[in-house]
């Protein structure tokens, strides 16, 4: 089983309380307050060598850790620590990534509309790889590169036309997409390139096909249009790109009804597609890049929270609110997300009901999670959310002028902050009053 098959991190135990990383779970709320993101450093490392596992019979692999999943400078460290490089989406994402001290050359800069001052700074600090998805990319890049005299490498985003909720594979190769070159565009793409832009090197091919995925089919019809495509557009243009780059989306096991596949099954599948598919061709010695991000970060991470008011409806539902929920986690208020989670201080309690954990934030969707069955709850009961670690402070906000939740990152019972909860000055930091009010 690998990490993204659990709901738990793996160093999960009942003591007295619930523990985790060998810290428990309370004595974290006390010393650094609620609610509070914990990452177990073990659960993500374990995982960042289980792809590095997975993909070893490849032989020129670079996994890179999707950023925008959770890009703080600790765990940028963690994961590049580990041999994995960084896919960046934005200037925030590269200036974390370069003040940390990571190689810039392990980033690959992707996005569907990076603004001209992003790439100037990607080009300027020396970024590995740039996923040019549009025409605009290709402007800016050309001359940015023009004015530096300098090169780029890149590989060219395409919309493969795979839709991989149903993996219906659309024939006709077209997606409705914000994202990337259509399969009819690309071609128009290359000229443009080739004919107006010297400095900017074409080395490969990059598409991601979506997200939370369960099932292999997809990447299998993914691997193969890149394929297709890289040896038609070599032939076509006479260039000898040599690098694909497959995305991420790989699922994790929020609840028991999720059942994500093993990284294991996914790379044997991937890697055994690419080499058929290569032999056909008579290819070889294509780089291959992965961008997995939710299942690297996603079960290393929960939150804890704190039990407050509770409201049981006349002949309805018992309403538990914490003191947290939509602005530290956006997944279920924006897609209905579901998340289990455990009572941190009633781990052994067997009286138990059915309630709905709700957020503290003045809107009526700020629910974290419906109808669950957990010990009978009181105020101040500490709640465990599990496999929060992806898009979770990502996405967080400051919805109701509420400071931002810390994190902490726990290993062999230490536990240290990565990043600091909010404070009310940090707040209005930002605020300024024209002389005018005054
Ligand atoms: C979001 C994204 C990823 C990561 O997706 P996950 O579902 O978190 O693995 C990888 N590549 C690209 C281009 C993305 O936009």
């Amino acid at each position: 089983m690998s990490v993204n098959q659990r709901i738990k991190p793996i160093t999960t135990e009942i003591k007295e309380n619930l523990t985790i990383g060998g810290c428990d779970t309370l004595e974290l709320v006390k010393k650094y307050g609620s609610p509070l993101y914990v990452i177990d450093e073990l659960t993500l490392r374990t995982i960042c060598r289980e792809y590095i596992d997975a993909f070893k019979n490849y032989p020129n692999i670079t996994v890179l850790y999707a950023s925008k999943a959770l890009a703080t400078s600790a765990i940028f460290k963690i994961v590049t620590s580990e041999g994995l490089g960084l896919d960046v989406v934005s200037g925030g994402e590269i200036y974390t990534a370069y003040k940390a001290g990571i190689p810039m050359d392990k980033l690959m800069f992707n996005g569907n509309n990076k603004q001209e001052w992003e790439l100037e700074t990607a080009v300027d600090v020396g970024v590995g790889r740039f996923s040019v998805d549009n025409f605009n990319d290709i402007n800016l890049l050309g001359k940015i590169t023009e004015s530096r005299n300098k090169m780029v490498e890149v590989l060219l985003r395409i919309t493969p036309g795979i839709d991989c909720h149903t993996h219906e594979y659309i024939q006709t190769g077209h997606l409705d997409s914000k994202f990337g070159f259509d399969l009819t565009q690309i071609d128009e793409a290359v000229s443009l390139i080739l004919s107006k832009y010297p400095k900017i090197s074409i080395r490969g091919l990059h598409a991601h096909i979506g997200s939370q995925i369960f099932d292999s089919a997809g990447y299998v019809d993914e691997a193969k249009i890149l394929v297709s495509e890289l040896v038609r557009i070599n032939k076509k243009y006479n260039l000898s790109m040599d690098e694909l780059n497959l995305g991420g989306g790989l699922g994790v096991k929020y609840t028991e009804n999720d059942t994500p596949p093993d990284v294991k099954d996914i790379a044997e599948i991937v890697i055994n597609t690419l080499n058929q598919e290569f032999d056909k061709n008579k290819l070889k010695d294509i780089k291959l890049y992965i961008e997995p991000g939710r299942s690297i970060i996603s079960t290393s991470g929960v939150t804890l929270y704190t039990v407050g008011a509770i409201k049981q409806v006349p002949k309805g539902t018992k309403y538990v609110s914490v003191d947290g929920g939509m602005a530290d986690n956006p997944r279920p208020a924006m897609y209905q997300a579901e998340y289990v989670c455990d009572v941190a201080n009633k781990m052994n309690f067997e009286d138990k009901e059915i309630v709905t954990i709700a957020g503290r934030y003045c809107e009526s969707g700020d629910i974290l999670i419906k109808d669950i069955l957990l010990p009978k709850l009181q105020a101040g009961d500490v709640i465990c959310v599990y496999n929060t670690g992806a898009y979770n402070y990502s996405m967080a906000s400051n919805y109701n002028r509420v400071q931002k939740i810390g994190m902490v990152l726990v290993n062999n019972s230490q536990s240290d902050i990565i990043v600091y909860r909010e404070t009310l000055d940090d707040l209005i930091s930002h605020d300024n009053i024209p002389d005018r009010l005054n």
